[in-house]
């Protein structure tokens, strides 16, 4: 496929907002696409580079690619900086510059998709001394030989502009229409992307095999799994409700999510978010390395800095300093870790993640034998709400977070929320028991004193798993450190877009709206029916044209925002309903 089609499909593409007739356009586009090409599509329109755990980033600042534009057009520096800022986007500039400029009739035409993402390949993975000039070089060759068109969309994938407003979900459908027979297989897609985080091998081994391909997806080694995520629930006897019999119950620690590949000598520990985080823990690779025998395995778990002589776990702000990308060794020394890890997902190259809880918990068990930095998640079986409150009461004592409890028979649900793991977390009196995580989709202009920081508060929205969109449920005006307001001002500035984003459902407008990206968490009195946001409008969260909104919202945390989650990381709009329904169950219980 030439990239000049392929621009043309995202012109198209950023004038629709219907999420079906995006799956329609996107279907035509793979259908048009050689197999060996749908990789690189995928990438392109997900604006990556390759699957987001091997962290490759394009490295081109703003300055440079305005040199690159300048390089390829003839122009000054200073005339492209002009244009950028009437335009208010470097990729339009670049495709007006183009256009006037005296390259413009040289366009060939002829670059394929493949040049391109491999072209943007080699300038990323450009490094040492000398390669800024000549990454510039590199970019200023791929647009000369670009359209106006071709320019834009370059320059907007370098600068991670692309915002075709499609999410993973959209693009797994598309994927689904277009080679599986139809979006109602989307779901066996959906599973082989939640084991492997690698949309783009997805993709091609749809395009070459079809759905027999898709269906036969295993887990494999150093391809990070989409966590299997819990539901939550307000009391002991709706948990166990729930569970229908005897249950686990383990331990909720609160610390870093790891998730721990192991292929002989060779560690890889992934981030909830699926980075690579090796670096920052080598005292648990080695670990693994020296106190596992077997080979081979991929475990899930929480590590946290815990006092192995006084059998004490240290508060999460001790454990947050583990994170750091310098002076790793002395933090190393002075706070080392301890995983407890509640689940094993591969052992021996055997797939375990469609095996029985029970079944994968005595493998846990009897692989972590021998180890002293890692032991499985503390656990009991609860026939009872009674067992299950007093284990709860327990682990708050001891300074955890609360449970989570877990179905015996469930096998290892990746990338999703199912009511196989449901947790419980300690309450505040007065408050809703389990705070939210909510995606930024705007922000308010400061009054008074505030303004110093030209910042006033954030529109924040749930995520709608069924409509792959983004809800508006609350403005949060109040209660900002300066701290977290100066950490706001900084990011958020840097991102204002002048419409409302593609994905984003609203009714109210913030003074300044933002690409849906960052997480914030966000603790409310409780949850209220509203008329002024989107969220649950359409389920009926709350009923007719009533959307839910939250009551006295305040921000959680030192830092403001949470670089562990992702924005379809957020709180759903369906755990929104869910908790609002809890409410007033409680209440009404309580009464
Ligand atoms: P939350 O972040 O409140 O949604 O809670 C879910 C998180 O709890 C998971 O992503 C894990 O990182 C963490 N967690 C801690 N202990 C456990 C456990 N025993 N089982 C499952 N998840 C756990």
């Amino acid at each position: 496929m030439k990239f000049r089609d392929l621009s043309d499909y995202y012109e198209k593409l950023s004038s629709i907002s219907s999420r079906l007739e995006m799956i329609d356009l996107l279907a035509e586009m793979f259908s048009r696409a050689g197999k060996d090409e749908v990789r690189g599509i995928i990438y392109i329109t997900q604006g990556v580079l390759a699957p987001p755990f091997e962290g490759i980033e394009f490295g081109m600042a703003e300055k440079m690619v305005e040199e690159a534009v300048a390089f390829s057009t003839g122009c000054t520096k200073k005339e492209v900086e002009v244009e950028y800022r009437k335009a208010g986007d470097m990729g339009k500039a670049a495709g007006l510059i183009k256009g006037r400029s005296r390259s413009r009739g040289l366009s060939s035409n002829e670059l394929s998709v493949n040049q391109v993402h491999r072209s943007m390949l080699k300038i990323a993975t450009t490094a040492g001394g000398g390669s800024k000039d000549l990454k510039i070089k590199m970019l200023a060759s791929l647009l000369s030989q670009s359209s106006p068109l071709e320019a834009k969309y370059i320059v907007k994938y370098t600068m991670d502009e692309l915002r075709l407003g499609l999410g993973d979900a959209t693009i797994l459908e598309a994927l689904a229409a277009a080679y599986c027979g139809g979006r109602k297989h989307k779901a066996q897609l959906e599973r082989a992307y939640n084991l492997c985080s690698d949309l783009g091998l997805v993709g091609e081994v749809a395009a070459a095999e079809g759905l027999v391909g898709i269906s036969g997806f295993k887990v494999t080694l150093f391809k990070p799994i989409r966590p299997a995520l819990a539901e939550r629930l307000p009391t002991a006897e709706q948990i166990m409700e729930r569970m229908g019999g005897t249950c686990a119950v383990e331990q909720k620690y609160d610390g870093f999510r790891c998730q721990i590949h192991k292929d002989g000598s060779k560690v890889k520990i992934f981030s909830r978010r699926l980075e690579d985080t090796t670096p920052m823990f080598p005292d648990l690779a080695a670990a693994v390395v020296n106190e596992i025998g077997e080979k081979s395995l991929i475990l899930d778990g929480e590590a946290l800095a815990y006092n192995n002589v006084t059998n004490e776990f240290l508060p999460f702000q001790e454990t947050i300093q583990r994170k750091r990308k310098h002076n790793i060794s002395e933090k190393v020394e002075q706070l080392p870790l301890h995983l407890f890890a509640f689940d094993i997902m591969s052992l021996g190259g055997k797939d375990l993640i469609s095996e029985p809880y029970s079944k994968r918990r005595k493998a846990l068990e009897a692989t972590l034998a021998g180890s002293a930095t890692m032991s499985p998640a503390t656990m009991i079986l609860a026939s009872s709400p009674k067992e299950l409150e007093d284990f709860f009461e327990k682990s708050v004592e001891e300074g955890l977070e609360g449970i989570v409890a877990k179905q015996l028979e469930s096998e290892y649900v990746a990338g999703a929320r199912k009511f196989s793991w449901i947790k419980m977390k300690r309450s505040y009196k007065g408050e809703l028991s389990d705070t939210l995580d909510l995606v930024v989709v705007g922000y308010y202009l400061g009054r008074g004193m505030r303004s110093d920081f030209k910042f006033g508060g954030l529109l924040c929205a749930t995520y709608n798993e069924k409509k792959d969109a983004f809800e508006t449920i609350s403005r949060i005006g109040t209660g900002f450190t300066e701290k977290q307001m100066s950490e706001l001002q900084g990011i958020l500035g840097k991102e204002v877009v002048r419409e409302k984003p593609p994905r984003v459902e609203s009714i109210v407008h913030p003074d300044f709206w933002v690409y849906p990206r960052h997480v914030v968490t966000v603790r409310a009195d409780e949850i209220t029916k509203s008329p002024t946001h989107t969220c649950g409008m359409e389920e009926g969260g709350g009923s007719g044209r009533v959307g839910l909104a939250l009551r006295f919202p305040r921000l959680v945390g030192d830092e403001a925002i949470r670089k562990d989650k992702g924005p379809e990381d957020a709180t759903t709009t369906k755990e929104v309903i869910e908790m609002y329904r809890n409410q007033k169950r409680v209440r009404a219980e309580d009464s």
